[in-house]
């Protein structure tokens, strides 16, 4: 299985180290031509706002979402969920907008930039999952046929709709590659 980690900026030489890990063989794309062939794309975290400039500037854009409504599964983490939102709340960035729901970002507050929580997924099983979360959005909203794998506190912090899986969190910054996993096992094939 050849997996795409999108190296525009952000952590995604971490993504690619946890999919190897997985024992699936990774692309960094950063042309056009470097999607053709993968089966699935990761959007690493980063910074929403410079990352959409970039998929316009490298133009990524369109043949991103062409190739996301053929149907090729997409993992995004952190300003990779704010890439795949179709609304972000209070702003007009622009985005991939593939799955129905608003985001909002920088969402928990100033004082805690940075945390670690264990978190309850049980797609991924009984055990805690251990999130890194840096600057983090939420989800604030989600439409039918989005299914809600996790939350801290109230917040909505991991999702599914079909083909795409995002998560507030870095799930690449700890050694538990059970979300990589879950990518690859359970979204991908
Ligand atoms: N705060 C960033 C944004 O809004 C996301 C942070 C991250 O990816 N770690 O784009």
């Amino acid at each position: 299985m050849l997996i795409g980690v999108l190296a525009l900026q952000g952590a995604f030489r971490e993504h690619q180290y946890s999919l190897e890990k997985c024992g699936v063989s990774i692309r960094q794309v950063r042309k056009p031509p470097e999607l053709e062939g993968i089966e699935a794309l990761v959007i690493p975290g980063g910074e929403s706002t410079t990352m959409g400039k970039l998929l316009n500037s490298f133009s990524l854009m369109e043949p991103i979402i062409n190739l996301a409504k053929q149907g090729m599964p997409i993992l995004g983490t952190c300003a990779g969920l704010i890439m795949l939102a179709k609304c972000i709340r209070n702003s007009r960035q622009e985005t991939l907008a593939l799955m129905d729901i608003k985001v909002e970002r920088n969402a928990f507050g100033r004082q805690v930039d940075s945390f670690e929580t264990d978190l309850d997924i049980p797609v991924l099983g009984a055990e805690p999952f251990r999130a890194v979360f840096i600057r983090a959005p939420y989800i604030a909203e989600v439409s039918e046929g989005v299914d809600i794998l996790a939350r801290c506190d109230d917040k909505i912090v991991c999702a599914r709709q079909g083909r795409f899986l995002v998560a507030a969190f870095h799930p690449e910054l700890t050694d538990d590659l059970r979300m990589h996993r879950y990518f690859i096992e359970n979204v991908v094939k």
